[in-house]
């Protein structure tokens, strides 16, 4: 088995699929791997590393997909890269397919056999793959809300943690879950008052009992959302309702009535977004102004730390990774549930049922 590892070629990805200690996991254990050169050269992993890990170095992505048996990557194919896909050759990355008509159709073409990072389950429940991008996303909530607080990004001018004889910024995050629990995590170690929401009381409770009278807690309703972002100078959007656009909880009214040089963090963007006002944006251009609140609603956060966030993402995928190389796609899919549930297409299939639905192939 060889396992190739191409540079990505997404607008502003640094990411890379595998590190040179993952390659190092596989290197050790007998199976080939080439990487293509410079692929994590952006964020300070060398040729020299990885060479030092076992691997091979190849000078093209057209020399990494025709020669490698597995290609394992960070971002969906691009159009070029769908093409140099042959049949047999297993594709592990994130896809997203259920949005993409042209991208599944192109996998199906190839005949590869792909796997979403996206879609593998946990023994525990959850998206295990997903979690760290979500883990990534919250805690740099908090650091982006921050900044763009500074009068020089146009916020109100406001030190969340304030000093001492000054009052401390008000943090409110809408949602409990991954992102929520790692901006909660940032934003009481900087010093704020923080208050979190969610539907989930059982997941209030748990916060609870770990925070105590550091933060408070609330059931999330019409109500309470309103009382709480009208007092807020930072706030986080981060509810996932699963298999849904995300609701918005904070209208436009309540918008236009914040503190002038608020700012909000809609980091459920890439569902739509839970503050009415949102739209995506990108690092490039990253926050637009609505009534005076500064909103920075951009849809893939980790990127901005591409370092950090490929490393959480190779904690998540290298155990796969292994069992995929070291016992074939057939046998490690049969052997686990849950990495057969990231198993979309297959040798000119769609077999992840809710992409076939949403797309019009057969399941
Ligand atoms: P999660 O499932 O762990 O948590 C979602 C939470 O929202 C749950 O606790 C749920 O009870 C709560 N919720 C649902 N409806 C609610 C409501 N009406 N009011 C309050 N809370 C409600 O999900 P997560 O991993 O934390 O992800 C949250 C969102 O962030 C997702 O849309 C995810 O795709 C997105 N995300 C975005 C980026 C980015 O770069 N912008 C990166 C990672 C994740």
């Amino acid at each position: 088995m060889l396992v190739g590892v191409p540079k990505e070629i997404k607008n502003h990805e640094y990411r890379v699929g595998l590190t040179p200690p993952s390659v190092r996991e596989l290197t050790s254990r007998g199976i080939e791997v080439v990487v293509q050169q410079g692929a994590g050269e952006q964020i300070g992993l060398s040729d020299d590393q990885y060479t030092a890990a076992g691997a091979t170095l190849a000078g093209s992505a057209r020399d990494v997909f025709g020669r490698a048996d597995m290609i394992v990557k960070v971002k969906e194919p691009q159009p070029q890269e769908c093409a140099m896909l042959r049949e047999g050759q297993i594709l592990y990355t994130y896809l997203h397919l259920a949005p993409d008509p042209e991208q599944t159709a192109a996998l199906v073409k190839s005949g590869a056999v792909c796997i979403a990072y996206e879609t593998i389950t946990g023994p525990g429940g959850g998206l295990p793959l997903l979690a760290p991008m979500s883990e990534v996303a919250g805690r740099m909530a908090i650091q982006a809300g921050a900044a763009h607080l500074e009068k020089s990004r146009g916020g109100m001018g406001l030190l969340l943690g304030g000093v001492p004889g000054v009052a401390a910024g008000h943090v409110v995050i809408i949602g409990a879950g991954v992102v929520g629990t790692n901006a909660l995590q940032m934003a009481v170690g900087t010093g704020a008052r923080v208050t979190v929401l969610d539907k989930n009381v059982d997941r209030l409770r748990q916060l609870d009992l770990v925070y105590g009278n550091r933060i408070s807690t609330l059931y999330s309703n019409a109500h309470a959302i309103e009382e709480a972002v009208l007092d807020a100078d930072l706030a986080i959007g981060g509810v996932l309702v699963p298999g849904a656009a995300a609701p918005k909880l904070v209208t436009r009214d309540m918008i236009s009535r914040m503190k002038k040089g608020a700012v909000v963090v809609d980091v459920a963007i890439d569902q739509g977004g839970c503050f009415e006002t949102s739209h995506p944006t990108t690092h490039a251009d990253p926050t637009f102004v609505v009534d005076g609140v500064i909103h920075y609603c951009v849809a893939n956060m980790p990127g901005a730390v591409a370092r950090t966030s490929t490393f959480a993402l190779n904690n998540a995928t290298i155990g796969h990774a292994v069992a995929l190389a070291t016992k074939g796609w057939r046998r490690a899919l049969l052997e686990d549930v849950h990495l057969r549930n990231g198993l979309n297409v297959c040798q000119g299939k769609v077999t992840y049922q809710a992409v076939a639905r949403d797309l019009g192939y057969d399941y």
